[in-house]
């Protein structure tokens, strides 16, 4: 492929924006892509926007990691609670007890998001 905008000049890399082929001269390096000169500010753009998602997904396992933190807590004061009050309190020893393995579960959910996101970068 060659250079858009010189046709008889190889192109060393494709703008990110509109997926032309750009030469040495034509090309952009904004360190985390190539941009053609008409778009350094939309590819720049794009880069915060995707940056920003990576720092909410982040944000999104800590979330998930507090309510695992949370739920394991109102689990053991069920299952002490339960425990407390005596057979009657049966229910509260089961209700902890699905507290404690859906606060695993999220905390399990909130790693596995984690790696996938180092996986990708
Ligand atoms: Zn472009
Ligand atoms: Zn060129």
């Amino acid at each position: 492929m060659n250079c858009f905008y010189h046709p008889e000049v190889p192109a060393i890399g494709i703008c990110k924006h509109c997926q032309k082929g750009l030469c040495t001269e034509c090309a952009v390096d904004l360190k985390h892509g190539i941009a053609c000169k008409h778009h350094q500010a939309e590819v720049n753009e794009l880069y915060d926007i995707h940056f920003m998602h990576k720092q909410s997904a982040r944000n999104m396992s800590r979330v998930y990691k507090q309510s695992a933190v949370a739920m394991s807590f109102m689990g053991i004061a069920g299952v002490i609670g339960g425990l407390v009050i005596g057979r009657a309190g049966l229910i509260l020893v089961a209700i902890g007890i699905g507290c404690i393995f859906l606060a695993i579960a999220f905390s399990v959910y909130a790693n596995r998001m984690k790696k996938g996101k180092t996986n990708a970068a």
